[in-house]
């Protein structure tokens, strides 16, 4: 297979196989990837803006009992520092995102066994309807926890919370969705395909929700391009169904190794390779609307870079929790410095909400 081959039918805007996306990975150059990525990019989105969300992370509880190897996030509900948020809490942190122009929480926490099927209701409920946040929530591993405390499927659980007030679903725990890696890491986290079955129901009920990737942990250049097949072949489905559920956004970042059992015993990727890597993804997701930056977890530098290697969007301004002066409450970076990231890189910004619906007074510069 010829790299030029490759090209052409990107170029032609034909669906690029498995084994062509291999021959990217091996074969092609940073610059050329750089060229395919947008055109498809351009394909899918304005080729002159990018766009932004504000949003807040919160993780409305750490205690899981899942124990991922690789994750530092997580307590037993017995240690000193675990927690769950109350309402009151909650309802302070939707008060700070609303009065900086932000519109929902990317709302995640660990698999707490003491929580209630209620809870997540109320949880839910409040912020969607008493607060006004959109809800961007809960990871696979979360929606089949709940499933199995309230007997109620997957569609039925994810029916329900969509009823409730639930927004949309981060595609988070993806990982790498091959098995074998999967045991490796998280052996007591759901498989591939129970993975695949809960975004499945997602869409299938009419959630967005966002695919994502986390490389980096041994996999092969094989492994990742198989993860990508997936995504792309249930996007295929989803779309097909046209009942408004379906991936928005394509998320990949590094597995990073500080404070697990990683640290110090696995190669730790380079920028290069993830500018490859999501460049790959754009070309390859032909079906996927828009693929996001990482700038969070590459730096502010890499972040803009991405924009000429296929992503259209700089993700979340990620209010920063925790940071508190005298004052009040501080932000880490705000909406001035992501705008003017954006502009650095030769794009115009304009706010977005969790689907990627432009927020009106400020869409547009
Ligand atoms: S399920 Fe999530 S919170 Fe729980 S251990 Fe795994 S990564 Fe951490």
């Amino acid at each position: 297979m010829s790299l030029k081959a490759v090209f052409d039918k990107v170029t032609a805007n034909d669906r690029i196989t498995t084994e062509e996306a291999q021959c990217l990975f091996k074969e092609a150059s940073l610059l050329e990837l750089s060229k395919l990525a947008t055109i498809v990019r351009n394909r899918n989105a304005h080729a002159k803006r990018v766009s932004y969300v504000i949003d807040r992370n919160v993780n409305y509880t750490n205690v899981c009992d899942i124990h991922c190897t690789f994750c530092a996030f997580h307590r037993n509900a017995n240690a000193a520092d675990s927690y769950v948020l109350e309402l009151n809490e909650l309802k302070q942190k939707a008060i700070e995102t609303k009065e900086i122009g932000g519109t929902g929480f990317l709302l995640q926490g660990g698999v707490n066994p003491e929580l209630s099927w209620d809870y997540y209701l109320n949880l839910v409920s409040f912020l969607s309807n008493n607060c006004g946040i959109w809800v961007h929530g809960f990871s696979p591993v979360e929606i089949q926890h709940m499933a199995k405390i309230n007997g109620l499927g997957l569609e039925g659980t994810l029916k329900t919370l969509k009823d409730v007030g639930l927004g949309s679903l981060p595609g988070g725990g993806a990982e790498i969705l091959v098995d074998s890696i999967r045991q490796k890491i998280s052996p007591h986290k759901s498989g591939t395909a129970d993975w695949v079955d809960v975004m499945e129901a997602a869409h299938s009920v009419g959630l967005y929700t966002t695919g994502t990737m986390m490389y980096g942990i041994t996999e092969t250049t094989f492994e990742r391009i198989e993860h990508l097949l997936i995504l792309r072949n249930q996007q295929d489905r989803a779309l097909s169904r046209k009942n408004g559920g379906y991936y928005t956004a394509f998320i990949a970042w590094p597995f990073q190794s500080g404070n697990t059992v990683f640290k110090g015993k696995i190669h730790e990727t380079t920028d290069v390779e993830y500018l490859r890597i999501i460049a790959i993804a754009r070309i390859f997701l032909d079906n996927f609307p828009h693929i996001q930056s990482s700038w969070v977890t590459m730096g502010h530098k890499t972040g803009q870079m991405a924009l000429h290697y296929g992503c259209d969007d700089m993700g979340s301004l990620m209010i920063e929790e925790n940071v508190v002066s005298s004052a009040g409450t501080a932000y880490k970076v705000n909406r001035e410095e992501i705008e003017r990231m954006i502009g650095q890189a030769g794009f115009e910004p304009w706010q977005r909400d969790n689907v990627y619906k432009p927020i009106p007074h400020i869409a547009t510069r």
